[in-house]
């Protein structure tokens, strides 16, 4: 069954497959050529957490401005921050520019070919490694993601729930994993994920595993694969202050690399606290409420008041730095920071 299943998936990816900027196809394969390992390095990266349509825009900006992993290396890490702002998550982005130095350091700008390689570098986890060897390198890895767990999860009809049951559905996805074409293989299944075998409504009548689909047959499959229920999300909540010196300037400060949104800038602010932490203003100033914005992380759910002050020329904050506006654009504003400047400026100023 392995060897026609993985044969009939790949006889649909070579009609199916979508077309991605990262992505080499199936006809551009069969006349020899080659996906470029830093462009599948990056794509991953970037698909962690993210969809495909928020990332493209972000992919093909960040290969016209760095072509290759040297140049990515080189960059000032301030510039891949900046240009990774709104994309979220990130730690990838400071390991991004940490493994592009590595490559080029340890590799001489080449990236290693194998799995095991490949999980040595700085934000390549068990599944990116697995996905590189695959796509770049055709070493038959096992690529596990969300699509690839709900796909195997049905055709198996696996009910044990997640996270419980990631073990089985690896060394099932495993099994099923061929020598021939494995790179190919990995992407068709994702595709199939993506686009098929869907989430909440598989549309099996035009899958092309419907026939040895155990929870098709069942009547399952919608269910699949089960999900131990999440604890809630609390509530944590901060301020954080917007001080506008009279040259139009904003005051920033800069979060510390470890932990949430760590190296990105921010308007200085209080701990984020599920009791509402102390004042901390950044300067002494008549501070008045703008609003508040929300926003959710992995753990937790923000609550973010946002204080504003006017001050004169030559006011001396005790942290940050003092941002031209127009400097903006340009920093590393994750996208909550941006909604708290539009809550404090004014809607449209900066988003
Ligand atoms: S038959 Fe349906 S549930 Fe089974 S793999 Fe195909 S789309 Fe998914």
């Amino acid at each position: 069954m392995t060897f026609s299943l993985s044969d009939t998936l790949l006889d649909w990816y070579d009609a199916n497959a979508r077309a991605l900027p990262w992505r080499v196809g199936p006809a551009q394969r069969r006349v020899g050529e080659r996906p470029d390992p830093y462009r599948v390095w990056l794509s991953e990266i970037m698909l962690q957490q993210t969809t495909v349509a928020t990332v493209t825009a972000y992919f093909e900006r960040f290969t016209a401005r760095w072509p290759d992993v040297g140049a990515l290396a080189a960059a000032p890490r301030d510039d891949v921050l900046s240009e990774w702002a709104g994309l979220g998550y990130y730690a990838r982005a400071r390991n991004l520019h940490a493994c592009a130095q590595m490559v080029v350091a340890e590799y001489g700008g080449a990236f290693p070919a194998t799995e095991g390689e490949l999980r040595a570098l700085p934000g390549v986890g068990l599944y990116t490694a697995a996905a590189i060897a695959s796509i770049a390198f055709d070493e038959a890895a096992t690529v596990v993601d969300g699509n690839v767990e709900r796909v195997v999860a049905r055709l198996h009809a696996v009910t044990e729930p997640l996270p419980g049951a990631k073990k089985r559905l690896y060394a099932l996805a495993a099994a099923l994993t061929p020598d021939a074409r494995p790179g190919d293989y990995a992407q068709a299944v994702m595709d199939l994920g993506a686009t098929v075998c869907t989430p909440r409504k598989p549309a099996c009548a035009a899958c092309p595993l419907a026939d040895p689909c155990e929870a098709r047959a069942l009547g399952i499959a919608a269910t699949l694969p089960a999900k131990t229920p999440k604890k809630k999300k609390p509530t944590r909540f901060g301020t954080c202050y917007l001080a506008r010196r009279a040259d139009g300037a904003v005051l920033l400060g800069r979060r510390p690399d470890a932990g949430l949104l760590g190296g990105m800038a921010e308007l200085p602010g209080t701990t984020w606290a599920e009791d509402a932490p102390p004042p901390a203003p950044p300067l002494g100033a008549d501070w008045r409420v703008m609003g508040e914005v929300r926003h959710t992380f992995t753990h937790f759910h923000l609550v973010l008041s946002v204080m504003r002050a006017d001050v004169p020329l030559g006011t001396v904050p005790d942290r940050g730095e003092w941002t031209c506006v127009d400097r903006l654009d340009d920093a590393a504003l994750p996208t909550l920071m941006r909604k708290a400047l539009d809550c404090g400026l004014g809607p449209g100023r900066l988003l």
